[in-house]
């Protein structure tokens, strides 16, 4: 077992973040399952992979217990060890609308995808990761910790995340590691099933107002969560890490 690549799971991964993760990790000489609820997508995402690449996709959706069960299974069964497990599945669309008209069946799909799901993958996946003293990295947002209005269900599921990152740490430690990352602006237009080739850049100004220069780019991710998952990462575990070009860190009184 020693000697073979590792095996990362990672969820969302036919598209936008958990695709750049995935190809990241895959060129970093990872094993790498891809999970989706988009089985197209998926399937998309695996043949656009440079050839050699080892991967799979397994469809699923994450806030499904059999889904997820089905799929930490599937892994093993495919790669035969599980080293690193990736929560970055999300309904990404922060915005739900006036309070008033928030419905509790739109509530509870954000809070059950972005937060339970990671939950159940962390249940059906700890034994396999402990067997491999393996890691978990979960995607939170940097509205865990900052808002605009109407993004009450978003902000309470990445807030959930952080909050989840750090009590897993503690129940798993020291077997597994548990970290969260919260990107702020990443640009996943590209990395859409459906994506334009004739892309727009973004305005200047979009760029211009990070303090590092310019908007995120889905290996800005990546690159954090392969630090985060590797051995030189051994001492860091229950944290969360900010990749936003440092907008958080902006005064922005008027
Ligand atoms: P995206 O919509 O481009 O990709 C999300 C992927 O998750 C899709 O492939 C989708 O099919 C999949 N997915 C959705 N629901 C699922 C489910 N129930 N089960 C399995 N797969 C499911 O979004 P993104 O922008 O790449 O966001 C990825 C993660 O990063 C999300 O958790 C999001 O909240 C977080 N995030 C994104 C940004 C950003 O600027 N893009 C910023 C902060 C945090």
């Amino acid at each position: 077992m020693a000697n073979e690549p590792k095996v990362a799971l990672v969820t969302g991964a036919a598209q936008g973040i958990g695709r750049g993760i995935a190809h990241y990790l895959l060129e970093k000489g990872w094993r790498v399952a891809l999970f989706d609820i988009d089985e197209s997508a998926g399937l998309q995402s695996l043949e656009q992979l440079p050839e050699g690449r080892a991967a799979t996709f397994i469809a699923g959706d994450v806030s499904n217990e059999n889904d997820v069960r089905h799929g930490i299974e599937r892994t093993l069964d495919w790669g035969g060890r599980l080293d690193a497990l990736i929560n970055n599945a999300g309904l990404a669309d922060p915005h739900s609308g006036p309070l008033e008209d928030l419905s509790l069946t739109d509530w509870q799909r954000r809070l059950d995808v972005n937060l339970t799901g990671p939950f159940l993958m962390a249940k059906h996946a700890v034994k396999a990761l402990r067997n491999a003293k393996g890691t978990i990295v979960n995607i939170a947002s940097t509205r865990a910790l900052q808002s605009e209005p109407q993004c009450e269900s978003y902000a309470a599921s990445k807030g959930g995340i952080a909050a989840l990152t750090h009590a897993l740490a503690m129940s798993l430690g020291p077997d597994v590691r548990v970290n969260s990352v919260s990107p702020g602006w990443i640009d996943v237009r590209a990395q859409q099933a459906d994506a334009p080739t004739n892309l727009k850049p973004l305005p200047a100004s979009a760029h211009e107002q990070h303090p590092a220069g310019r908007v995120g780019k889905p290996e800005d991710v990546g690159a954090l969560v392969a630090y985060l998952i590797s051995p030189e990462a051994s001492f860091v575990t229950g944290q969360d890490f900010v990749v936003d070009g440092g907008m958080s860190r902006k005064m922005i009184y008027e």
